[in-house]
């Protein structure tokens, strides 16, 4: 992978700079920039050199999913002059990649057309890196291609959990969709000391132990998780909050009734994982441990303020992980630079698994 420091001679030249401005939008406003912020390194960068830029972003679904009513771009670009006050003539937007069709069936003569509007291509959008799309997988063949700022930093960061992280290295699994997950715990079982199991995966494994888990929410995937449980770095829940009619209530694994459900972990599950963390030198975190949109946030919170407060080398992955994350007040932890916040949600999950994803390698 090249970065965009080592292009050359791009005065006056076009780069075809690819992002990620995928961004919330609600009433036609952007309701988060987050985004669109990140990328502004790199796009400073390159007009120091003197280059011309031309934006290339989706916004949505595609064509066939969307029942063909593609997002209109307009409220991004808007925003988007409105936070990086550049030189106008200097940056021009493409339309919505996906509203061709071409781009997520990663055609050839699609992405030839679209090298033909540059001389120069730039990936800035780590989290559309896994999707072999035509602007991702083949255009950067097309095409001197290089890797734009947040993406080497996403590479970098990433990259410590299996490039010699430190030890104890915890490794904290939730969220949902056992059978997604399955890559990532078999390879952190091995790289990690301590892995711990929280969110609804922890009802798969409740479950395969034998408890009761009532009417939570399992994947009842066909895996082996009798095997996984006779690895002693697992750690599951030993207390839950369980649904029970219109009730919380904190109860033991081994005490779940069969109308309940579970919806986070336990105060003593807490209690150890925040044990846990102050002993850990490295920290990875993918997904919540509790249904955090229907009531089932505290552990989140409270082990992530453990996390943020600590002065542990930690990242912090996953579109839902990251999203509780956003919803903590600034001002009850401080953001030290030891924590870094993945942005990608799936691409996340894959490079962590895969060390790799297909616009990366194709970079070169
Ligand atoms: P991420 O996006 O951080 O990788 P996932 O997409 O894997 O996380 O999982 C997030 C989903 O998991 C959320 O919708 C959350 O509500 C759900 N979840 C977590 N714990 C539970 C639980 N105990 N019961 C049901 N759903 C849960
Ligand atoms: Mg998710």
């Amino acid at each position: 992978m090249r970065s965009i420091e080592q292009i050359e001679n791009i005065k006056g030249k076009t780069v075809l700079l690819r992002v990620d401005f995928n961004v919330p939008i609600k009433n036609g406003e952007v309701e988060d920039d987050f985004r669109i912020r990140a990328s502004l390194p790199t796009i400073n960068f390159l007009l120091e050199k003197g280059a011309k830029i031309l934006l290339i972003t989706h916004l949505g679904k595609g064509l066939s999913a969307s029942g063909g009513m593609v997002a209109d771009l307009e409220p991004v670009i808007k925003r988007f002059w409105e936070i990086s006050k550049l030189e106008k003539d200097k940056i021009e937007f493409f339309d919505n990649i996906r509203k061709f069709p071409e781009e997520e069936k990663n055609d050839l003569e699609f992405a030839k057309k679209l090298s033909k509007m540059g001389d120069v291509y730039v990936n800035d959008a780590f989290s559309v890196s896994h999707r072999e799309h035509a602007s991702v997988v083949t255009l950067p063949k097309l095409l001197p291609s290089y890797a734009g700022f947040q993406l080497e930093k996403e590479v970098k960061n990433l990259s410590r959990a299996f490039h010699k992280p430190e030890h104890p290295f915890l490794f904290i699994l939730g969220g949902a969709k056992f059978s997604t997950k399955i890559p990532l715990i078999q390879k952190y079982l091995e790289l990690a000391d301590e892995v711990f199991i929280g969110g609804a995966l922890a009802n798969d494994f409740l479950k395969a132990k034998g408890y009761e888990v009532g009417k939570s929410l399992v994947d009842d995937t066909n895996y082996d998780i009798k095997k996984v449980l006779e690895n002693k770095k697992l750690i599951l829940p030993v207390d839950v909050v369980v649904k029970s009619g219109d009730k919380f209530i904190n109860k033991k694994v081994n005490e779940v009734g069969k109308d309940e459900i579970i919806l986070d972990i336990g105060n003593e599950t807490v209690k150890n994982l925040a044990l846990l963390v102050e002993k850990s030198k490295f920290i990875l975190w993918n997904g919540p441990l509790g249904k955090y949109e229907a009531g089932g946030a505290k552990s989140t919170k409270e082990v992530l303020k453990s996390v943020l407060n600590s002065n542990t080398q930690t990242i912090i992955g996953g579109g839902d992980l990251v999203s509780v994350f956003s919803s903590l007040d600034p001002r009850t932890y401080k953001l030290e630079p030891n924590v870094f916040v993945s942005t990608g949600g799936g691409a996340t999950l894959d490079f962590l698994a895969n060390g790799t994803l297909p616009g990366i390698k194709a970079l070169g």
